[in-house]
């Protein structure tokens, strides 16, 4: 385990961020884990995988706990079990190569799996649920439990660990055997619509706000011509609206102000109200 005091946010964040947090525990493998959240029992902390889904600005006064190092690969046949801090991109070309398929949809997401199952994490119409099959946590009270593909309870970018303080440890997930060069150039494909139409150059967290039901939130802030609106180093991003980029010293701050102005605006002109996908830590 390592504890780093004042630790750059931007070292832990795929928006890399301006700023430091107080406290960065680095979890190396599950006893470290345990240890860790038995030793801050009753204070405030927050887990992390990769931080691409997060906004963590310097005003936390909590602990941040990234998980490293949980990252065993074990294939039996079409089935895998793999660790929670194993990075979802690599795990779809690691299946890729043994002609397995049904993880092409995530070759792009730079999470970790346990980030991919806390929120249901998906594109190209596929997401975590389809090849979930069970999860193994620890619970609130540092309890390892097995959780059943319906325990899990996934929905659109959901799933029960949003509900519950469990800390997923390792995943199983069940694919089907294809050919290897099928599912490359599945994978291939979707990278490059990926380069085409995201800002993958410049720093971000993927997408900001969830698709309101039969629409796109990147149409929708499009239509309201945000595309370009800058507030410090964060800007909407030219090339696909439902992205912030930083093109700078972003703070968590600037991202915040982006987003509370583009929900205003969407909400005044059509009266929907923005849900933010990716989550804010602060206070
Ligand atoms: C360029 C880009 C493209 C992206 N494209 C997509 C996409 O197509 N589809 C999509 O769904 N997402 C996408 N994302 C967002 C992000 O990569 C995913 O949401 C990813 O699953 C988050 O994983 P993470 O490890 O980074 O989680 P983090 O951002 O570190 O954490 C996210 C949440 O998960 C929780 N968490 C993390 N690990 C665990 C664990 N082991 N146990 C319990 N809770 C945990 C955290 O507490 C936090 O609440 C994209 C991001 C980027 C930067």
């Amino acid at each position: 385990m390592k504890k780093i005091e004042n630790a750059e946010i931007k070292n832990i964040t795929t928006y890399k961020l301006k700023g430091s947090i107080k406290k960065l525990i680095i979890a190396e493998s599950i006893d470290d884990l345990k240890e860790i959240i038995e030793s801050l029992k009753g204070q405030k902390y927050k887990i992390i995988g990769n931080g691409s889904n997060l906004i963590i600005s310097s005003s936390y006064d909590g602990t941040i706990i990234k998980l490293k190092g949980i990252d065993g690969l074990i294939v039996n046949g079409n089935v895998i079990k793999v660790g929670a801090s194993y990075n979802l991109a690599k795990l779809s070309r690691e299946c890729a190569k043994r002609g397995l398929s049904g993880l092409e949809f995530a070759c792009g997401i730079p999470g970790t799996v346990g980030g991919a199952i806390y929120m249901n994490a998906g594109a190209y119409g596929k997401e975590m649920k389809d090849i979930t099959e069970s999860v193994i946590a620890l619970d609130e009270n540092g309890k390892r439990v097995t959780l059943t593909k319906d325990e899990l309870k996934f929905g659109y970018r959901n799933s029960i660990f949003k509900t519950k303080n469990y800390i997923c440890l390792q995943v199983k997930l069940k694919l089907k055997k294809d050919k290897k060069e099928d599912i490359l150039k599945r994978i291939n494909d979707i990278m490059k619509e990926r380069r085409e139409k995201q800002p993958l150059e410049y720093p971000s967290a993927g997408s900001v706000f969830r698709n309101p039901e039969n629409d796109s939130a990147g149409r929708i802030i499009e239509s309201l011509n945000l595309k370009g609106l800058k507030v410090g180093g964060a800007e909407v991003s030219e090339k696909h609206a439902n992205f912030i980029v930083n093109k700078g010293d972003a703070t968590a701050e600037d991202i915040i102000e982006i987003i509370d102005k583009i929900k205003e605006k969407v909400k005044e002109k059509y009266n929907i109200e923005l849900m933010c996908e990716q989550e804010i830590i602060k206070g």
